[in-house]
């Protein structure tokens, strides 16, 4: 993934001159730079290329697949690609029109070197301005955990590939045993270092396909995929016990607690949309509270749909 020292740009310019100036310049900036002379040659590079680039710089003066293509191209695969395109005096029409699809500048070539530096690094914090926000979008705050909204988006997806794959796929649903008393033993703020310790356990314990996510307020969800209910009960004991045991220090507090866990599996239960999965776990947790907490029960029917199964 490129980082902050190797940001990548992939230059497209088929006039030599241009282009060696271009690509000297950038490189002065410590910028990783890729060139291509003609669009068919960057095509082939951004469809071979696993990460995308961090900025393209694409000339709409190309004979084959020029800027306008490449941008049409950048823009369907990794929309937050700023794409600059590049003209000469007579190409400058073409790229005005590239700006009203999506290009995020334009700049005739050649320019002033200056000109070239700041829209570059305009178009780069751009960039990162547009990915952090994504992040902030997608994450709780106070667990790091993906929030609910990527765990209903990941369980859609999840669940039709189950089924129309024919996959297993689990669903676990934790709740913290008692966790009020922690709060109300200790104040929220120790309330708070268990949950993020909590989550970063879990997190560290299951595959890396696995989603770990915040549901609600002390309620984790672990979506597994191709995961059966034998594997799903497995993993879900393994959790109850590490949680057993798990001591989480905050200056002379200790807390230790219990969870109780849910489970929904397809193949096992009559999952019809992806919210059944929620409801089974869901109660499933529930009868797990019920019949004492700290412990695993798999759910075998779907909530208020129990007369249609008999
Ligand atoms: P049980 O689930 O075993 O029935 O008991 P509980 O005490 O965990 O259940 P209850 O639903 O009564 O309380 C949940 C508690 O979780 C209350 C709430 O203050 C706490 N909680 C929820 N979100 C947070 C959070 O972000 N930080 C802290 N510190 N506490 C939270
Ligand atoms: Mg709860
Ligand atoms: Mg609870």
């Amino acid at each position: 993934m490129p980082s902050m020292e190797s940001t990548t740009i992939l230059l497209v310019e088929a006039n030599q001159p241009v282009r060696s100036d271009i690509e000297w310049l950038l490189r002065q900036e410590g910028y990783s730079v890729t060139t291509a002379e003609t669009g068919q040659e960057a095509w082939d590079i951004l469809e071979k290329e696993e990460e995308s680039f961090d900025l393209l710089l694409a000339s709409v003066s190309i004979k084959d697949l020029d800027g306008l293509a490449l941008l049409e191209f950048t823009l369907a695969q990794s929309p937050s690609t700023p794409v600059i395109l590049l003209s000469d005096d007579s190409s400058a029409e073409r790229a005005l029109d590239g700006l009203s699809r999506g290009a995020y500048d334009h700049l005739v070539v050649p320019c002033e070197t200056r000109e070239l530096q700041a829209t570059v690094r305009r178009g780069l914090e751009k960039r990162h301005l547009v990915r952090e926000l994504k992040l902030r979008a997608d994450i709780d705050p106070l667990t790091g955990l993906a929030n609910r909204a990527v765990f209903e988006r990941r369980l859609e997806d999840e669940f039709y590939k189950a089924i129309r794959y024919g996959n297993p796929l689990s669903l676990l649903f934790v709740d913290i045993d008692k966790f009020k008393s922690v709060n109300d033993e200790h104040g929220h703020l120790v309330g708070d270092v268990y949950l993020k310790a909590l989550s970063e356990l879990m997190t560290a314990n299951v595959r890396s396909v696995d989603l770990v996510a915040r549901y609600g307020g002390e309620e984790i969800v672990l979506l597994l995929p191709h995961t059966t209910a034998t594997a799903a009960n497995r993993l879900a004991e393994r959790m109850r016990e590490l949680v057993e045991s798990f001591v989480v220090s905050h200056g002379d507090i200790s807390i230790q607690r219990t969870i109780s866990i849910g489970i929904a599996s397809h193949p096992g239960v009559p999952v019809k949309e992806p919210e059944d999965f929620i409801l089974v776990a869901d109660a499933a947790m529930y009868a797990a509270k019920q019949a004492g907490r700290n412990r695993v029960v798999v759910g075998r029917t779907v909530p208020g749909r129990e007369k249609d199964e008999r």
